[in-house]
């Protein structure tokens, strides 16, 4: 189980709106991201489906049940947050152990919930370890490892892995994806990572001042961005925005190009390279095109250009079109 419907759920603080009225079916065992820019309510948003904060309006059913006005305890969900808030004087046995205890289950029952989830987790040899002597994203697991003992309708994230450097970032990433295809339980996870959101998403949320602006699978966001905040916001580097004469050829206020999809040598655009990134595997190319402004271009790793070079871009693959209200058309 771990079906969450919010209906109509509305948050202020006082004055401040956050949640304007909100509507968001999330499905049995589904991998949600809500992902948007710091500040859009996205902890908001996960901290009323916890029952951490108490919603103005609306209703949140957890599995058929109204939970709206249920304590937090009563919903089933785990939440696991960016600051591990673990025990420090505490082992990691048990720091994984404690909501088993303040559940008052059998001592034998706790012991085998907390070596299966450490088990999971790759903590088996550090149980007898307290936090201040593990590394980071050990740290991270064993607050996963405190949520999985709950057994929980569902797992709430909130950033989990923004306290740690760029490569552990993805390995956890990966090892929470590769929990969610072991454990299969509903997971919905907060982040302003549009990467994360693309890697580990079944369902991407796109939040805007607290609007949702798109529901899908993460390429169909990328294919098809309903609005130019979904567009520029999915995707990197960023999708080039064109208006002017330009977009009007193609019957259009704007029109979007993603820099994977447009070529160098051949093509209707003319411009001089200006910063030019040689990654390797890719070249990130910034062309000043008369007309049109700054066209991010990326172009394989032996693309050979170098700065002040005029050279030629063609268009070689979707153009997105939106009208005058940054619709997609
Ligand atoms: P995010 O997690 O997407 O960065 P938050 O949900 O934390 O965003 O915050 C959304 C908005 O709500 C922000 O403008 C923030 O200042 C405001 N906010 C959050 N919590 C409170 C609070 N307790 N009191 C007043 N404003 C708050
Ligand atoms: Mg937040």
């Amino acid at each position: 189980m771990g079906q969450i419907t919010l209906s109509s759920v509305t948050k202020s603080f006082g004055e401040v709106h956050v949640i304007p009225p909100l509507d968001l079916q999330i499905n049995d065992g589904e991998f949600v991201v809500f992902v948007g820019p710091s500040g859009c309510g996205k902890s908001t948003l996960l901290r009323l489906i916890a029952g951490l904060e108490d919603i103005s309006a609306g209703r949140i059913d957890i599995d058929g049940r109204d939970a709206t006005h249920a304590p937090p305890a009563e919903r089933g969900l785990a939440m696991v947050f960016q600051s591990y808030a673990l025990y420090p004087h505490m082992t990691v046995r048990k720091n994984i152990a404690f909501p088993l205890k303040m559940a008052k289950l059998p001592q034998a029952e706790q012991e085998r919930k907390v070596e299966n989830a450490a088990r999971i987790l790759n903590l088996t040899s550090y149980l007898n370890r307290r936090p201040g002597q593990l590394s980071g994203g050990q740290r991270q697991r064993v607050a996963i490892g405190r949520a999985i003992v709950r057994e929980p309708a569902a797992f709430l994230f909130d950033e989990p892995l923004s306290n740690l450097d760029a490569a552990l970032r993805v390995t956890m990433r990966q090892e929470i994806s590769e929990l969610h295809q072991s454990l299969k339980t509903t997971m919905i996870y907060v982040t302003h990572d549009q990467v994360e959101a693309m890697t580990m998403a079944d369902k991407i949320v796109v939040l805007n001042a607290g609007r949702i602006e798109q529901v899908g699978a993460p390429l169909e966001l990328y294919a098809h961005p309903r609005n130019l905040f979904v567009a520029g916001f999915i995707g990197s580097p960023k999708m080039n925005f064109i208006s002017g004469s330009e977009a009007a050829k193609h019957g259009a206020h704007t029109i979007g190009v993603r820099p994977e999809h447009i070529t160098v040598g051949d093509g209707p655009w003319e411009g001089v390279v200006g910063l030019s990134e040689h990654l390797g595997s890719d070249s990130f190319i910034k062309v000043e095109v008369p007309g049109m402004g700054t066209i991010n271009v990326r172009a394989p790793g032996e693309v050979g250009v170098h700065h002040g070079q005029t050279i030629r871009l063609a268009p070689a693959g979707k153009i997105h079109r939106f009208d005058d209200k940054g619709m997609a058309l």
